[in-house]
């Protein structure tokens, strides 16, 4: 029969294209449950699904900070029976930690970290009942690698990886998979939503020079490296439904191969002078020129400590 996969976020970006995808797939394997905060915002997904709205695609209003609506929204499925339950919805934060609140970083956490956390207990229980299921996450490569002015996003995705990491072992005694999705940088709205928002904002309490690198070094390396290295959200997709199509499938995901140095890097020097001394240098004393420093760094990084990736294709 048809497996039911219940997606988080699915409005914009990443999760509307997972959404679409399984919902056209040619065999019609997958029931999806395409859900968003606001239905009001479903006009894009909507028109991207075509005919598969209303047959293998539905919707469903869920917002993941909220019990109440978590709870409502699982017991709306028939059974409560969820197959594959995708968690995407997530948010960005940059910038000088001095100018950002503890309510804002307090939200990203309840979004990325506990709004994770408040569907896997939702769905777990009947997952473990039937002795089947697959939880796969939304991470980063920032969840594996700290990158410097996304301090509370990149903690964030770092708290989903221990996680799931911790539970994973338990579930699979289950026979419920767990798997993260690594990607790098992606097109999407999410990064023009935060660059838009970072030109606007003036980092009342931060210092002049750190308003400086943030503005003119870290913004123009940061959209350098998405035009150089960013994926489309198709390609998570594609990444995501070979992931949950997998006989065996793998805890970890990076999606991008390119980016598998960075992490690599981590793991060549367990003092972690490497990465940060890396870092600094690429940032400070390469500057805009960041896109070529990081083509070296390619060169530069022994090809066995090239993490396997999964790709799109
Ligand atoms: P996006 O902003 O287009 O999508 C995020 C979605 O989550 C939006 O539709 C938003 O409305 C939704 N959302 C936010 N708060 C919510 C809540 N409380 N309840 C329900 N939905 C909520 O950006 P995206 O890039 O598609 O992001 C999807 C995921 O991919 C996120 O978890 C993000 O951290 C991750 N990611 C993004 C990138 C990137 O470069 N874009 C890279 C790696 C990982």
């Amino acid at each position: 029969g048809q497996k039911v996969v219940l997606i988080t976020g699915c409005s914009s970006g990443i999760g509307l294209r997972i959404a679409v995808l399984l919902a056209k797939d040619e065999k019609k394997r997958y029931h999806v449950i395409a859900t968003m905060r606001d239905l009001k915002k479903k006009d894009k997904l909507v028109e991207a699904a075509g005919d598969a709205y209303g047959q293998t695609l539905t919707l469903q209003p869920l917002d993941v900070c909220s019990d109440e609506s978590v709870k409502q929204c699982v017991n709306s499925v028939k059974d409560r029976h969820i197959d594959i339950l995708i968690n995407n919805a997530g948010i960005g934060l940059l910038g000088p930690i001095e100018s950002i609140s503890m309510e804002e970083m307090k939200k990203v956490f309840e979004t990325n970290f506990f709004g994770m956390v408040r569907m896997i207990k939702e769905v777990i229980p009947d997952m473990k009942k039937r002795r089947s299921g697959h939880i796969v996450v939304m991470s980063s490569v920032m969840g594996l690698q700290g990158v410097v002015f996304n301090d509370v996003y990149t903690a964030s995705k770092f708290a989903v990886e221990g996680f799931c990491e911790s539970l994973a072992v338990q579930l699979l005694k289950f026979n419920v998979n767990m798997s993260l999705i690594e990607p790098g940088p992606v097109h999407t709205e999410f990064e023009m939503k935060m660059m838009e928002d970072v030109a606007k904002m003036e980092f009342p309490g931060a210092d002049t020079d750190t308003i400086r690198y943030f503005k003119d070094v870290y913004i123009p390396s940061s959209m350098d490296i998405f035009e150089a290295m960013g994926q489309t959200p198709e390609d998570i997709a594609k990444c995501t439904k070979k992931v949950i199509e997998s006989s065996r499938p793998r805890f970890r995901n990076l999606t991008n191969s390119l980016y598998t140095p960075i992490v690599a890097m981590k793991y060549a020097d367990e003092t972690g002078g490497l990465s940060v001394h890396t870092f600094y240098n690429l940032l400070f004393n390469f500057g805009p020129l960041m896109h070529f420093s990081m083509t070296i760094l390619k060169c530069l990084t022994c090809s066995c400590l090239r993490r396997r990736t999964i790709s799109p294709n």
